[in-house]
């Protein structure tokens, strides 16, 4: 659960000076330009609400959920305050207060808690697929023919996977052990829609000597719903998800998406604080920069053969990743040691891309102006590739660089590390 309100805004009250420093870090306010968009506008709204001078109206619910959870405001305090979090307590609040809105109810409390629903309703859109997309076949991926709520027709959209990552494997995929079994958490994108990466995952696995066990009752890590504030729901998927992974021979759970791997390792502690089974399942929880490193995956190619590099990759950091759990160097010392990359900095590159789950669906436009200027950073470096480790982030950067002139390739670290066995590598070489 996230911190009591009450104890984050006495923080605040006795640390924020009004300083303004976390305007001119905020994404949001970049674009919007007003102050009800920044943490310190947003902590003066929630006092308000609190003292019983603010009632719950669209306006208030709008600027408090016009966030997104970047945490660059947090990190650049001089007085560290922790913003980001008092506005996650306050959503909880508003759902306490004055419910979930009706979309939100439907997704979160029906669709997300049920597996059986989620393949049913993306069975059916695999179905109308020709009605309702057409492909963009240079892109791997589709877009509406149309705008729907929520669903822009000019997104791009990441096709239907068929069958899905865990349906492909008879009750949990479970290599022979070679050595370590692994649990591996794949998420609702990689189950639903790249379950490639899912494969390149197992792969990487396999050839560094690790069995694997994939249970296929794991349910979404429950972080969407968390971000709304619907608590709830987030404790039902959490505790579905730790009893799916409840095998004493697991010692380690590789978790690809980095927003998940936040969740599962940090967001669980808080959701169950001073729960030692708790505590024991987010201390086997980890990622790929920290599971693989050069050694352990041995000498890997991409791009053509020779010594000199033929690709050019940069990195983009996801927020949960960097800001949340301080990882940055590794993803980049990986990426370094692969044979034929060149690897070049973005300017920015901890920048948040604008997805930031619902903040996408609701606020598409503001979404893509945020989106805009990572694109811009990425394509100054004139790099063939982006690479990053959140899945939310690769199908945000994806849409985005759906629209540039100059191809430019969007990779999760995985497809990246696989090497020239991957899949990507030819469609990325100069
Ligand atoms: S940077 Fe920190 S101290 Fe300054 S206004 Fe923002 S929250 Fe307050
Ligand atoms: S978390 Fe990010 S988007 Fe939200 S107020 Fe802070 S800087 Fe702005």
């Amino acid at each position: 659960m996230p911190m009591a309100i009450e104890t984050l805004l006495e923080e605040i009250a006795q640390k924020c000076v009004r300083c303004g420093i976390c305007q001119s870090v905020c994404p949001v306010f970049a674009e919007v330009q007003k102050e009800s968009a920044v943490a310190r506008g947003k902590v003066s709204l929630i006092r308000k609400r609190l003292a019983g001078e603010l009632e719950w109206s669209h306006r208030l619910s709008t600027y408090i959920l016009q966030c997104l959870g970047c945490g660059a405001c947090s990190e650049n305090c001089p007085n560290g305050v922790k913003a980001d979090d008092l506005i996650l307590a306050c959503r909880a609040l508003m759902v306490e207060e004055k419910g979930l809105s009706l979309p939100k109810w439907v997704v979160f409390r029906t669709i997300l808690r049920s597996p059986f629903l989620i393949r049913r309703l993306l069975g059916a859109g695999s179905l109308l697929s020709g009605f309702l997309f057409k492909k963009i076949p240079e892109e791997s991926g589709l877009r509406l023919r149309f705008s729907l709520p929520y669903l822009d027709k000019e997104r791009w959209i990441p096709p239907i996977a068929s069958p899905f990552f865990l349906d492909r494997f008879d009750d949990s995929l479970t290599l022979p052990v070679a050595g370590e079994k692994v649990g591996l958490f794949v998420g609702c994108t990689i189950q639903y829609l790249f379950p490639s990466i899912g494969e390149a995952t197992v792969r990487l696995l396999g050839r560094s000597g690790y069995g694997v066990k994939a249970p296929r009752d794991q349910v979404c890590c429950g972080l969407p719903a968390f971000g709304s504030g619907d608590l709830e729901t987030a404790k039902a998927l959490a505790a579905r998800n730790m009893e799916a992974f409840d095998d004493a021979s697991v010692h380690r759970i590789l978790v690809p998406c980095g927003s998940c791997f936040y969740f599962l390792k940090e967001g669980y502690l808080r959701l169950f604080p001073n729960d030692p089974k708790v505590k024991a399942f987010s201390e086997k929880i980890t990622e790929p920069s920290l599971f693989f490193d050069p050694v352990n995956l041995g000498q890997r190619q991409l791009g053509g053969p020779g010594p000199q590099p033929t690709i050019r990759l940069t990195y983009h950091d996801p927020c949960h990743l960097r800001r949340g759990m301080k990882i940055y160097q590794e993803p980049r010392r990986l990426l370094r040691s692969l044979s034929g990359v060149e690897f070049v900095e973005m300017k920015q590159p901890n920048r948040c891309c604008g997805m930031a789950g619902s903040f996408n669906l609701v606020y598409y436009d503001l979404s893509r102006r945020i989106l805009e200027k990572k694109v811009q950073d990425i394509d100054s470096t004139r790099a063939d590739g982006v690479v990053t480790s959140c899945m939310g982030c690769l199908i945000q950067l994806k849409d985005g660089l759906s629209r540039t002139k100059r191809k430019i390739k969007a990779l999760h670290l995985i497809e990246a590390l696989e090497g020239e066995e991957g899949p990507s590598s030819d469609s990325l070489t100069r």
